[in-house]
């Protein structure tokens, strides 16, 4: 828990979230520093939630769901925005747990002798002589034994190529550019953006989603760059790039 704590503290990078937070114990400071510049009230959105924030002269942080399901948060003046959307992230994530409701069931990049490519249902030939995808199929030259590991593997080939060609074009019509990325499998996370060094993550479970969900990713993550936090100004930024995001958001999280 201690170092659950000390990473929500420290994060210093900002990403799009998966459906399942992680769960992190509550960030409290004390202090009397009150910064009268800090918004008051505004909404904040972590993947598909609107959580309306008000901050009030109180000490502690606390996270309501009302019976409508509407979300509120208040939080002390002294609370950065960031620290208030870790919180956010993380307290809502243990709320739904407790509720039940978070998939629980296990992730796999192979279920019945098939997988999925950008969106489509691919079926696996196994003890081919060639391995790759070709003719709207997955060939592998093992077995359905050894398949899980083998398609992790090509997955991750397929998307590194797709992100070089469309991240190269994303930088281009924004005029940012990301100093390095890579592809790790995640669990709580679609995509990482590392603010001090501009080094992006992709999620390897984007190679299974439609390759608008990768463009979706791939613009905020660069978004980051220049808009460290969720706030007004970043949702600015995408719908100006990518207006019908909300549309693809909901596609990447079903
Ligand atoms: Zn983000």
């Amino acid at each position: 828990m201690r170092g659950e704590r000390r990473r929500l503290e420290n994060a210093a990078f900002c990403g799009t979230f998966l459906r399942i937070f992680y769960c992190g114990s509550l960030v409290k400071r004390r202090g009397t520093c009150y910064n009268k510049r800090v918004k008051s009230k505004y909404i904040l959105r972590i993947g598909d939630l609107e959580i309306a924030v008000e901050r009030k002269k109180i000490k502690n942080l606390h996270l309501r769901v009302g019976r409508t399901g509407k979300i509120s948060l208040t939080a002390p003046f002294f609370v950065s925005d960031g620290e208030i959307e870790r919180f956010a992230a993380a307290k809502y994530g243990w709320r739904k747990k407790h509720l039940q409701t978070v998939t629980t069931e296990e992730f796999s990049y192979v279920s019945a002798g098939k997988t999925h490519i950008f969106g489509q249902t691919v079926p696996l030939v196994y003890h081919a002589d060639k391995e790759g995808f070709r003719g709207g199929a997955l060939f592998l030259r093992c077995g359905a034994e050894g398949a899980e590991e083998r398609v992790k593997r090509i997955l991750k080939g397929l998307l590194e190529e797709k992100i070089a060609q469309k991240l190269a074009l994303w930088e281009q019509k924004t005029d940012l550019k990301a100093s390095s990325w890579y592809v790790r499998d995640m669990k709580t996370r679609w995509g990482t953006c590392n603010v001090s060094t501009g080094r992006i993550c992709f999620n390897l479970r984007l190679a299974k989603k439609a390759e608008e969900c990768l463009d979706y990713v791939i613009l905020h993550e660069l978004g980051h760059l220049i808009n460290r936090y969720h706030d007004k100004r970043f949702y600015k930024f995408l719908s100006y790039y990518f207006p019908d995001y909300r549309r693809v958001r909901k596609l990447l999280n079903e």
